[in-house]
């Protein structure tokens, strides 16, 4: 187990009996991260009182709306915000991509992954079922692995 995986299995460890089925509702709640689904451009903020809202946009797609979750969530487990004013385009452009892989990772998180057949020809299905994303992040979620 790498380093990134054993800093997802420890998160996810400290939020093990409060998340039911990595259930995006579940894991913002005991956060303390508020979802707020509205229109316009999906991110992660910091209000004045320091808390943090994922903003989603309602018209998205379920399986849509949990790939951009995680992807934000990946900006807070990455504490990205922190640095996020002095950003210079090279490292925002870095971040988005950090944010893309950590976000695909947690969404399958790789101690839940290990417990599927790879060469299974209906995994991307069955992983479909059960974590509700894009197909085209599923296949991508298989090449990091
Ligand atoms: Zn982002």
């Amino acid at each position: 187990m790498n380093k990134k995986e054993k800093l997802i299995k420890q998160f996810y460890k400290k939020l093990n009996n409060k998340i039911y089925n990595l259930s995006i509702n579940d894991i913002a709640e005991s956060l303390n991260i508020i979802i707020l689904e509205t229109y316009g451009q999906s991110r992660i903020i910091q209000d004045e009182f320091e808390d943090y809202i994922i903003i989603l946009n309602k018209d998205l797609h379920s399986c849509q709306k949990r790939k951009i979750f995680f992807h934000e969530l990946a900006h807070y487990f990455l504490k990205h915000l922190d640095t996020y004013d002095t950003l210079t385009n090279y490292d925002y452009k870095y971040m988005e991509k950090e944010a893309d892989s950590i976000g695909l990772l947690l969404a399958i998180p790789p101690h839940e992954l290990k417990n599927f057949d790879l060469n299974d020809s209906d995994i991307i299905i069955k992983l479909y079922d059960l974590y509700n994303l894009p197909l085209q992040s599923i296949e991508e979620r298989l090449q990091i692995y």
